[in-house]
Formats: structure tokens, sequence, C-alpha cells
């Protein structure tokens, strides 16, 4: 801000017509080069905007590196969690917290690069309610990430998920009020919001981009981490693991009678020998493998709806900084 400029006040800031929600976790390195970035872009864009990064229980210092930052820029909201949520209630929070007509997520290390903004927001501005760059490249990902990214997706569909997700898609995207105010309806605990985006609807656009390597520090997501995000996407969006389930049992039990009838038939015609011990383990043990396997899957459907029954917040605000803050 420029010495000639009047103070700005809380209370005097326009209301944003522009919302940008950053999610970050040990972002610090990232920090000032995107701001640097994002900022040129806003210039450009010349929208009265907010950017509320949410704090995922960075413990890096980043929430006291953008609450420094904000005493620079009036548009700069900081909304600290009291822990580590995880990505999506992190997202889930700064929808929460957000008052921009339009609202676009962006991850802090510079992967989902701002400067598409402008061109998204003309997209937006021909009615669209929802803007989704989709990466044509993913540099800086190892094979086996694409690999089980692809794996996902495919499986996704064979199981005609109440989702159609998009490969290339992710939580990058500008939204219309009325897509987030639907978004903000859907409280389920298990949160996938790839998921989430795609089920509430409205007219959408897809916008092909280069996705950049990750400029510093490293991904939040391990494999497992991944793994955790697929297993709930496919369980909040499809009960197909159960009805497989079920189809293994009925398949199974045919085979147990065709091998039931087939000894049935064999004692018949030619007397009972020495019976075969080590074909009963193997069927012993199959049927065991099924029967756990189908136990499993119940299982990962009976905790979900333990999560949902348990009613807890998606998240806690440890501190809704800068708004009163300011000066
Ligand atoms: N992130 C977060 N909470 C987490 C993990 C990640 O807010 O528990 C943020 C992270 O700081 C980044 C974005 O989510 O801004 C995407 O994370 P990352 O770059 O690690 O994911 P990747 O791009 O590797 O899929
Ligand atoms: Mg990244």
């Amino acid at each position: 801000m420029s010495p000639t400029a009047p103070p700005q006040q809380a209370n005097s800031a326009p209301e944003p017509v522009l919302s940008v929600i950053v999610p970050m976790f040990n972002e610090l390195s990232s920090l000032a080069p995107f701001w640097q970035r994002m900022s040129a872009v806003l210039e450009q864009l010349d929208v009265p905007a907010e950017v509320l990064f949410v704090d995922d229980g960075s413990r890096d210092g980043s929430a006291g590196r953008v609450r420094t930052m904000a005493r620079q820029d009036a548009r700069i909201r900081l909304l600290e969690l009291s822990r580590n949520f995880g990505k999506e209630a992190a997202m889930t929070a700064g929808l929460d917290h957000c008052r921009g007509e339009r609202v676009l997520i962006i991850d802090a290390d510079l992967q989902d690069p701002p400067e598409l903004l402008p061109r998204m927001w003309e997209l937006a501005d021909e009615g669209y309610d929802v803007v989704v760059p989709r990466r044509t490249a993913r540099p800086g990902e190892t094979h086996s990430k694409v690999f089980f990214s692809a794996a996902f997706y495919w499986t996704m569909r064979r199981i005609h998920a109440a989702v159609d997700l998009t490969p290339g898609t992710g939580d990058f995207r500008l939204m219309s009020r009325r897509t987030v105010e639907a978004i903000r309806e859907l409280r389920e605990k298990n949160r996938f919001m790839k998921g989430i985006f795609e089920w509430v609807g409205y007219p959408r656009v897809l916008l092909d981009y280069e996705r950049e390597p990750r400029a510093r520090g490293a991904t939040k997501f391990n494999f497992f981490k991944l793994l955790h995000l697929a297993a709930d996407g496919i369980a909040a969006f499809s009960t197909a693991p159960l009805k497989l389930a079920t189809l293994a049992g009925v398949g199974t039990a045919f085979v147990a009678f065709l091998f039931g009838a087939y000894i049935i038939a064999k004692t018949l015609l030619f007397g009972d020998p020495v019976p075969g011990y080590p074909t009963l383990v193997v069927v012993v043990l199959f049927f065991s493998g099924v029967q756990l396997l189908a136990i499993g899957v119940l299982g990962e459907y009976i905790g979900r709806i333990y999560n949902e029954a348990k009613g807890r917040p998606l998240y806690i605000v440890k501190a809704a900084a800068l708004v009163d803050e300011r000066r």
C-alpha cells in the first residue's frame, strides 16, 4: 500500500467479490512466492478480493507469516484451525468463512497457477457456476502416484459411483456463491471434496492447463494418506463394495454347491476312500477368506456410520484473526 493511500479500516474494506481460499499445512517456504504471484493476478483482475489462508495446524510458523503479510495487505485474512484436520476439512472451513460472490480454491504450493484466474473469471462471467482447471501434465509426480490415481478414477467409473469424476481435475476451481452454499449443506464427516464438488452439480466447464511441479517444500500426502482418501471417495459415493461382497458370497456359495454335488456323486459312484484332507483345508481357508473380506467391507461402512453418528464438528477454529486485528 502506498503511504498516501487512506488507512484501511476493517469495516471500511469493501465486501469481497472474490474469495480466494488457500488451505495450508507447513507451507512457510511457499508463502512469499505464492503471494507474489497471487497478488499480481489480483491486481490484474481488479475486483474487491479477500484471500483467506486456512492454517491447518502448521507447525512451521506459516500462520505467523500470514499474519505479518496481512499487516501489509488488508485483503489477507487468516483462519487458524486448532490442529491438523486434513485438507478436506481445511477447505470446508474456508468455504464456511469466506464472503465472496465467487470463490477460488487454490493450493499454497503454486502447483495450481494463480495466473489461470483471469481466464477462469471470464468463463464464470459467461455463466458457468464452476470453472475447473484440468491438468494435462503432472510433472514432479511419481509414476506410482499417476498409476494409482488412474486406477482410482477407473474404479469410480466402473462401479457407477454417484459422481462422475474427471481425471486431471483437483480441488483447484472457481465456484459461484450458490455452488458454495450447496456444498456447505453437505456436512458428512468422511469428506471427499472432489466428490462433493461434483455431486452438487450446476453448469461446469473445464479449462486445460499444464500443472507445475511443487515449487518448494514437500507433498503432504503419502501413499497411505492417498489410499485412505481414495477409500473415502469410494465409500462416500458408492455402495458397490457392499454389493460386491454379496456377489462374492453368492458366487462362492454356488461353487460350494457344485462341489458338494460332485462329492456326493463321487461317493455314490466310487464309494468313500480316504477323504481329501487338503481339499478340505483349501475350501475352509477360501471361505474364511471370503467371509473376512465381506466383514471387512461391512466394517468400512459401519466405521463411517460410527463417524457420522458421533456428530463431531468437522474442524475447530483456534482463531479467526485479522478481521478485527487489521488497522
Ligand atoms: N494441505 C492442508 N492440510 C493437510 C495437507 C495439505 O491444508 O493436511 C494443503 C497443503 O498445504 C497444500 C494443499 O493442501 O496447500 C495441497 O497439498 P500438497 O501439495 O501436499 O498435495 P499434492 O499437491 O501433493 O497432492
Ligand atoms: Mg501440491
